[in-house]
């Protein structure tokens, strides 16, 4: 039976190479097994992929994905997903983001959106319902356009204001591995996606639809919405969050020894009193939201940049208060501001920007890098002008810029000298702002993750905000469980593409989003929570399988050895340092996976309906 009801249940393939369209159906099987978004990405990846491709070839695929709540009206539900191999890891990557291009995409009539090959020329491709244009985009590509510009630009020349844009920036077009894809001020930002779109050479996707997405109970779900929002506005959490989003956590994260100075050097900043929300209210404007959600957690913040003749912009969340303030040494929260921008403006993720800039910092501070490598430039601790002359050197790959593009695993490797005893990444991909040696689940979630040092794959609630229970977050026991179950939610709800922030803060529970799934889909499996949760357990399954393809051991499983030798010298989190061996012990344990290789065990395996691919691989 075709799937008609929550998914738009069709499937749009664009060869770039060849031009060619086809249309397929959105098979039934993969939706009950792997719902949608980030499960039905990895499922189409792990099937479709060659082993051992190069990412930037044309052999790599780029999958846009909407979810089964997109575009339904239900609550916080209109974000979209990437999928591809990283460049910059090499594993499984997947980026969500936020703005209003995953509702305009599921409209027009696709669940799905695989882009296979390489166009032979810079490409817009523009999606109106079933109808695809491949447009020349070579007037827009090396112009150095930001990226709000660009989005401006093609809507004005494709002469609709309905329609939403993806886009790439200059750094996407020059390679720089870790490159993002932008809507709106929003970007799928992680492992490179939108240097994946790059080596494609399509500079812009946008789509405009106009196709309703058919709903079992529209009754129901706008009733449920509507609950959820009355008792979310009341919580406690809900004003703060609304009014500030994630930068609101910075003090709190810097009380708590959680956010990192100097490169993960140092656990405590002397003069951190510039980065408080009383500094952010001091220059907040209004706030702004993703489309149809109640939560509007971004905000317009004014900023002072005379470079770039802007006094209003789009505010940081709380990663990019961190990688260009504590993590850099800066307290001044109007370069955050301004770099934030010219990120969003480049097309590149702040979180890798940002840690890359502090490891070649902490080399020069070392003196493994001298001031002649980094073309003169006086990269030290705090300083702005010359952290704003490296970002702009990375994303023209310039100079030392065309090494720093790289991110930190492979820069270390060209640098040499010990350099890679300071480059702070998992499988490729640089840690985000949180001490792993204060949170022990945290940490272990960044060292484990498929996609590498990600907080957003299984954020501990309960070691950081005591939600739903608070739990010793320096304890050891019991964390690979928690970690898993965390892993597996986050598995489950980006495959829904519901945001994690009101989840997060259990303002909408597993029971809610069950209920959500089952007035949209009627899919009766959907309304058990369990099951929504194995689902979770078997993506995440089969991420782990693809990246044991693409030859990820047990050994990539780790932290940087700063984690695990070196006791954080100061603040809250004073001489704790990261378990690692006894923690990935516990986590495999608990996966159902071999203690020694990390290879899931062929039970688990039979358990998740995942023996078929198991016995393929030959990884027994
Ligand atoms: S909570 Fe924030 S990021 Fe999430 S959908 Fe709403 S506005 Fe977007």
């Amino acid at each position: 039976m075709r799937i008609v009801k929550g998914y738009a249940g069709k499937v749009l393939r664009i060869n770039m190479t060849t031009r060619q369209v086809l249309i397929e159906e959105l098979r039934t099987q993969d939706v009950k097994l792997f719902l949608g978004g980030r499960g039905l990405g990895a499922k189409y990846l792990f099937d479709e992929l060659k082993p051992g491709i190069d990412p930037l070839s044309e052999d790599n695929k780029l999958y846009f994905l909407t979810g089964p709540l997109t575009a339904t009206g239900a609550i916080s539900s209109s974000r979209w997903m990437v999928v591809t191999k990283s460049p910059l890891s090499g594993t499984f990557i997947r980026a969500t983001g936020g703005g209003a291009f995953g509702q305009e995409l599921k409209r027009t009539g696709f669940d799905l959106v695989i882009i296979e090959g390489k166009a032979s020329r810079p490409t817009t491709i523009f999606i109106h319902n079933d109808t695809v244009k491949f447009i020349d985009a070579s007037a827009l590509w090396g112009k150095g356009i930001d990226t709000a510009t660009l989005q401006d630009r093609i809507i004005r020349e494709l002469g609709d204001d309905k329609i939403q844009v993806a886009c790439i920036g200059p750094a996407g077009e020059n390679g720089t591995l870790y490159a993002a894809i932008m809507n709106l001020r929003r970007s799928a930002s992680r492992g490179g996606v939108g240097t994946v779109m790059g080596s494609k050479n399509i500079k812009a996707l946008a789509v405009r639809g106009t196709c309703a997405v058919n709903l079992v109970d529209k009754e129901k779900l706008n009733d449920i919405t509507r609950d959820v929002i009355d008792a979310a506005t009341r919580h406690s959490l809900y004003n703060g969050f609304s009014h500030f989003g994630s930068s609101g956590i910075t003090a709190l994260m810097h009380e708590m020894g959680m956010h990192p100075v100097k490169n993960f050097q140092s656990g405590y900043m002397n003069n951190f009193a510039g980065l408080t929300t009383d500094n952010i209210e001091q220059i907040f404007v209004k706030d702004v939201t993703c489309a149809r959600c109640f939560i509007h957690c971004g905000s317009i913040l004014k900023v002072r940049d005379t470079a770039n003749n802007k006094n209003e912009v789009e505010g940081p969340e709380y990663e990019t208060m961190w990688s260009f303030g504590a993590n850099i040494n800066n307290t001044d929260l109007n370069f955050i501001v301004a770099a934030n921008m010219l990120c969003d403006d480049y097309g590149i993720d702040t979180i890798s920007a940002g840690v890359t800039l502090s490891f070649a910092m902490e080399l020069y501070e070392r003196g493994i890098l001298s001031k002649g490598d980094l073309d003169g430039i006086e990269l030290t601790w705090g300083n702005h002008e010359a952290a704003r002359q490296i970002l702009k050197k990375i994303v023209k790959r310039e100079g030392i810029g065309d090494v720093l593009a790289l991110g930190t695993k492979r820069a270390a490797e060209k640098i040499g000298r010990s350099a890679n005893n300071f480059a702070m990444h998992v499988k490729g991909l640089e840690i985000p702002a949180y001490e792993p040696r204060g949170a022990k689940a945290h940490g272990l979630n960044i060292a484990t993750s498929t996609i590498g040092a990600s907080h957003m794959t299984g954020y501990a609630m309960q070691e950081l905000f005591g939600i739903p229970e608070p739990v010793d977050r320096y304890s050891v026991q019991g964390k690979g469980a928690l970690t898993k179950q965390n892993q597996d939610k986050t598995a489950t709800y980006d495959s829904l593409i519901i945001c994690g922030f009101p989840a997060c803060f259990g303002w909408i529970s597993p029971e809610i989003y069950a209920q959500l799934l089952v007035a949209a889909t009627g899919i009766e499996e959907f309304g058990d929570v369990q099951y929504l949760i194995t689902a979770g357990e078997r993506i995440y399954n089969l991420e782990r399988l693809f990246n044991i393809r693409e030859g990820f051991q047990s050994k990539d499983d780790y932290l940087p050895e700063r984690f695990l030798k070196e006791p954080v010298p100061d603040g809250a989190n004073k001489g704790q340092v990261f378990e690692m061996e006894l923690l990935l012990r516990d986590y495999y344990t608990a996966r159902g996976w071999d203690i020694q290789t990390g290879v899931p065990k062929r039970e688990k395996l039979e358990e998740l309906g995942l023996q078929s691919i198991a016995k393929e691989l030959k990884v027994w």
